[in-house]
């Protein structure tokens, strides 16, 4: 077994990656760094650098924070020739998760970007399918209740927080995997609350008869869907990739066994066991592309 560390003991990291580590083979869970989080019986670091001073012994730091403060723990854990993963997004810029990936490149260690829906069970079957199609339009319908998902998160809404591109990017890594040929974003529009620095809602134009809706003000049931036509039938991926449908019937394809996080772990392992690394920044250079393109439009002051 490996020993790995989580850093940043939060929500994400309680739901997913502890339980994810306690179920595999491949992990032990050495360590936590976290200045208040702690998992019961697992040695608890307040301070990264100390972490990285004392515990030689752990190879592998699985970096849990919002996106804004975890370049700097990811700098230092690549200095330290520490192998990285990362929750998505990988950064809050493009070029500083490029950074990473160079640093990565000359300490000779793994660094993944990890994109947990990329794992959904309907992904790789969409992928197969679409294989060798072409597609005539798609749209993404991502749709939930932020008051939900991130309850108290002001994060969120705070620069390099993503906003509703927090959720949209994880359907933005779906299609990224399963489009037969890439896409580029051509317009968006871009609602932010008036006392809030990211987007609440946003809808996207892409080439080639793509689009997408984001809303984060869903209550009731929440959408995860994405439609893609193509010149021999439709295919739509629903309950956040985890459904395929393809000309409307719901077909069991050939399911993933293992949830979305224990796959991560397990690709983290094959990609060290490799000397090898998987940072695609698909996903968020798309996000950057909606900032550059997109049209303010300002709404309702948001409160949790
Ligand atoms: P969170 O609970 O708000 O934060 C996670 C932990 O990060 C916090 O408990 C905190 O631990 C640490 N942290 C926060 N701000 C920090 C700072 N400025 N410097 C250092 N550490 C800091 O967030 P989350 O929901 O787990 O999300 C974290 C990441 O996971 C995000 O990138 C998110 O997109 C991704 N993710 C979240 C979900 C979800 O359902 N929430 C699902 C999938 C992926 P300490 O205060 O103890 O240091």
């Amino acid at each position: 077994m490996t020993k790995v560390a989580l850093v940043g003991i939060g929500k994400i990291a309680l739901d997913q990656h502890v339980p994810a580590i306690a179920g595999s083979g491949d992990w032990e869970l050495a360590a936590t760094v976290s200045r208040s989080g702690t998992v019961p019986g697992v040695p608890a670091f307040t301070d990264f650098a100390r972490f990285l001073a004392e515990r030689p012994d752990v190879p592998v730091v699985s970096l849990c924070m919002p996106p804004m403060p975890r370049y700097a723990y990811a700098e230092a854990a690549l200095r330290a020739g520490r192998h990285v993963m990362l929750e998505k997004p990988p950064g809050a810029t493009v070029a500083e998760v490029q950074a990473l990936a160079a640093l990565a490149e000359a300490q000779g260690v793994t660094l993944f970007a990890t994109w947990h829906s990329r794992m959904a069970r309907a992904v790789e079957p969409a992928r197969a399918w679409l294989s060798g199609r072409t597609v005539t339009r798609a749209h993404i319908t991502w749709r939930e209740d932020v008051r939900h998902w991130h309850p108290g998160q002001d994060w969120v809404f705070e620069p390099g927080g993503l906003g509703v591109f927090d959720p949209g990017i994880n359907a933005l890594s779906i299609l990224t995997h399963i489009l037969p040929a890439p896409v580029h974003i051509t317009g968006a529009e871009l609602e932010f609350p008036a006392n809030r620095d990211t987007p609440i809602a946003a809808r996207l134009a892409f080439s080639g008869g793509v689009s997408a809706d984001f809303d984060w003000r869903q209550t009731g049931p929440q959408t995860w869907d994405i439609e893609v036509d193509t010149d021999g039938g439709a295919v739509a991926l629903r309950m956040g990739g985890n459904v395929l449908e393809i000309d409307g019937e719901t077909v069991a394809g050939e399911a993933s066994i293992m949830g979305e996080y224990p796959a991560l772990y397990a690709r983290m392992a094959r990609l060290v066991a490799d000397g090898a690394s998987d940072v695609d920044l698909a996903p968020l250079i798309h996000v950057a592309d909606a900032m550059l393109l997109g049209r303010r439009i300002v709404t309702d002051p948001f409160h949790f």
